[in-house]
């Protein structure tokens, strides 16, 4: 059976008439397939409201009800789309994570996918009917809805194609797939028409908010091509698969930014064996994810560590790294988060002389200062002042000429 996963993104179900349009586009598609499951996200801002009603009452509300809370978003839009399938006469069921047999890990907000339990969802699709998912949640062991981290709907959808062994799985959205930059920020940014797993993944990883980091991560474990498509209209939009062919020709393939970046920088540490361990092994233990790691040479026996973190999880960490500080006889620590990050993304980067020097020559002459720097295979990263963000896009992208591709 060639079954279908199409996913369709806030802004594409942002009202009863987007969600209209939706129901056609999946009418239309009914006849390429012998089944369709849609993954819906929750309609608009929805999301970014509900975690704004939720800090009106409590400033660190609970990681568990907040999954329940948020959880109600998508769970909102996937029966509001199924009634519009109804109403132009396609059946359809509309089920939330669980009933579609998502289980995920135990850690609320950042739930990993461990299983998935498709059988609900293939008697719908042999009764005929079109299985409408509310991305984005599952539950864990204890059946508690968990959620898989913002822009998460795109990991139901990639996840939910590999379990029905789809032929790819398609995600809609309000761009017209995945660009050279966030067109937002740079309006010549172009489409890129095919990309690689490897690629994509590190450019959603440093910004590229397009596609969710998990959903990339488990099209390359299984092979799953992923098509990122505009909702709006029929243009080609961007395969993301193994072997793109494009891939040899082009070194930089993009630029991404990000501005939910903290940076602590933990003062005069003592320089000895086992203290990063114990300044990174709690944070870790704490599902808080340290990026970009600086540290400096001391001269007297200390040594300052600077790290970056998810500005998100600031608050997390500063309950921390205080006590940290304290056990490992440092100083104390310093917290900011008027930093952003912006990276250049292509394949064999580092084997290409001259690429990391235009970077810093670009952000040099554009009086950017840079404070951190990483890099991979396929990825330079600067951490520089927050609000020079997207001067330093626009000006990395003009000097990559990646609006001339
Ligand atoms: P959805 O609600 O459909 O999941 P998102 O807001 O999560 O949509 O992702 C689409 C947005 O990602 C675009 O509106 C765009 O501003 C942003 N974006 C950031 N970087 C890129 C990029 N390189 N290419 C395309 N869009 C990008
Ligand atoms: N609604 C969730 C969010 O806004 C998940 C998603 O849209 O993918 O992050
Ligand atoms: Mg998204």
């Amino acid at each position: 059976m060639a079954y279908l996963v199409q996913k369709y993104g806030g802004s594409s179900v942002a009202t009863p008439s987007k969600i209209r349009g939706v129901a056609k586009r999946v009418q239309k598609s009914l006849c390429t397939c012998d089944g369709i499951v849609v993954v819906v996200s929750a309609m608009g801002d929805t999301t970014d409201e509900l975690i704004s009603l939720a800090h009106r009452l409590n400033d660190d509300p609970p990681s568990r009800e907040m999954d329940m809370l948020l959880s109600t978003g998508e769970t909102i839009t996937a029966p509001l789309l199924a009634m519009s399938l109804a109403a132009i006469g396609v059946d359809a069921v509309s089920l939330t994570g669980l009933q579609a047999g998502i289980r995920t890990s135990a850690s609320h907000r950042k739930a990993r996918i461990v299983d998935i339990i498709p059988e609900r969802i293939l008697e719908e699709l042999a009764r005929g009917r079109i299985v409408v998912v509310a991305g984005f949640q599952g539950a864990n062991e204890q059946l508690d809805i968990t959620t898989l981290g913002r822009g998460g709907s795109d990991t139901t959808a990639v996840a939910l194609a590999t379990a029905l062994r789809a032929e790819h799985c398609e995600i809609y959205t309000d761009v017209r797939g995945v660009f050279s930059a966030d067109p937002r920020i740079v309006p010549e940014a172009v489409p890129i028409p095919e990309i690689s797993y490897a690629e994509m993944l590190e450019f959603a990883a440093v910004g590229a908010k397009v596609m969710h980091p998990r959903a990339v991560e488990i099209g390359e474990a299984y092979d799953m091509p992923i098509w990122v498509r505009s909702s709006f209209d029929d243009s080609g939009g961007t395969i993301i698969c193994r072997h793109p062919k494009l891939e040899d020709r082009q070194k930089v393939r993009g630029i991404a930014h990000e501005t939910d970046v903290a940076k602590i920088t933990m003062l005069r540490v003592p320089d000895r064996p086992g203290i990063a361990a114990a300044i990174f092994g709690p944070l870790a233990e704490h599902h808080i994810n340290v990026d970009v790691i600086l540290q400096n040479v001391g001269h007297d026996g200390t040594t300052d560590l600077s790290f970056t973190i998810s500005a998100s999880d600031l608050r997390a960490a500063e309950k921390l790294v205080g006590d940290i500080a304290h056990s490992i006889g440092a100083d104390g620590y310093e917290a900011t988060s008027d930093i952003a990050k912006v990276s250049v993304v292509g394949t064999g980067m580092l084997n290409t002389p001259g690429i990391a020097a235009t970077m810093f020559r670009t952000l040099a002459d554009a009086g950017i200062n840079i404070t951190l720097i990483s890099t991979s295979e396929i990825r330079i990263t600067c951490i520089i002042d927050r609000e020079r963000v997207r001067d330093a896009v626009q000006a990395l992208h003009r000097a990559y000429e990646l609006d001339q591709l």
